[in-house]
């Protein structure tokens, strides 16, 4: 993807070296420089997966759309050292800020044609290690997530790393896509979607939970699609093996993929974000149309 002349962004927030450790900032693009996955971020992993029980495999399946209620000292704003904008200046933050940058261009112009509603933009953190979120602490090895209450998407720039090393997954538009999916959140918060959904799982049982975040998941996906194909028809910035780059981001970081490397089984009633088919079908049903409306998980008889 060409992204250099995309518009950067000016809801960054760039809280990379403040939080607990972690891994640098660099990724490697393709013929770019990339270092090795940082000792930090190893051990963080290891750290989490041993106090949570939880194998680090599931915990960095990226895209979570965090649903917890916030504790109540957890509403308080961030101090000011963690508020820190601007333009990042290094490669990673350059490439987020251009993607939101661009994101935001798309959208801004996309719901409104399509939905009647405004867009309003989210803002994106970049961390490193860990930080504070509007819905409780951001760890690295969470993946990126979406927070609805504070309406920003957090990143840690490591994930990219991450993607590189264990799903084997490189390339810039894979990189997009992820950025796209969480956008593709935020969109659906400003449809009103998120609430709802929410809503509906604090009143069914834990199978039929996952059932509706399945959902909400793929919708993102297709969603990043609507993105990626409405983006290339006004900016051309599509390359060559791009879209295959989106889908291989897709299929690595399905849940059954997850499952199979974490478990080596497959146990689709605790899916939530949806099988590597699936999250692959919904990026395409989203590409294809450019139509947000295309991308109603909730009314398709077959996800
Ligand atoms: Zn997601």
């Amino acid at each position: 993807m060409r992204w250099e002349d995309f518009r950067s962004s000016d809801n960054v927030e760039d809280r990379r070296g403040q939080g607990g450790g972690g891994g640098g900032g660099g990724f490697g693009f393709p013929g770019g420089g990339a270092g090795g996955l940082g000792i930090g971020t190893i051990v963080i992993l290891c750290i989490i997966g041993w106090v949570t029980g939880i194998n680090p495999a599931i915990l960095i399946g990226g895209a979570e759309t965090v649903t917890r209620q916030r504790a109540p000292q957890e509403q308080t704003q961030a101090p000011d050292r963690e508020r820190r904008t601007g333009a990042p200046t290094d490669q990673t933050g350059k490439f987020a800020a251009a993607i939101l940058g661009n994101t935001e261009d798309v959208w801004s112009q996309v719901l409104p044609n399509q939905t009647g509603r405004q867009y309003t933009p989210t803002t994106m953190v970049l961390y490193t290690g860990g930080t504070r979120s509007g819905c409780g602490q951001a760890r690295a090895a969470m993946g990126p997530f979406y927070c609805p209450l504070d309406k920003k998407v957090y990143l840690d720039t490591a994930f990219f790393k991450e993607m590189e090393q264990r799903f084997r997954v490189k390339g810039d538009f894979a990189y997009a896509y992820v950025i796209a999916h969480e956008v593709g959140h935020h969109v659906q918060d400003v449809l009103g979607i998120l609430p709802k959904v929410q809503k509906r799982q604090q009143q069914v049982d834990e199978r039929q939970a996952n059932q509706l975040s399945v959902r909400v998941e793929l919708m993102a996906d297709c969603l990043a699609g609507v993105w990626a194909k409405n983006s290339n028809d006004r900016f051309n910035a599509l390359e060559q093996g791009d879209i295959e780059e989106a889908m291989q981001a897709a299929s690595a970081i399905g849940d059954d993929r997850l499952q199979k490397q974490s478990q080596g089984y497959v146990v689709p009633d605790s899916f939530t974000h949806g099988s590597s088919a699936q999250r692959m079908r919904w990026f395409q049903t989203g590409f294809k149309s450019g139509q947000t409306q295309s991308c109603d998980t909730f009314r398709a008889a077959q996800l």
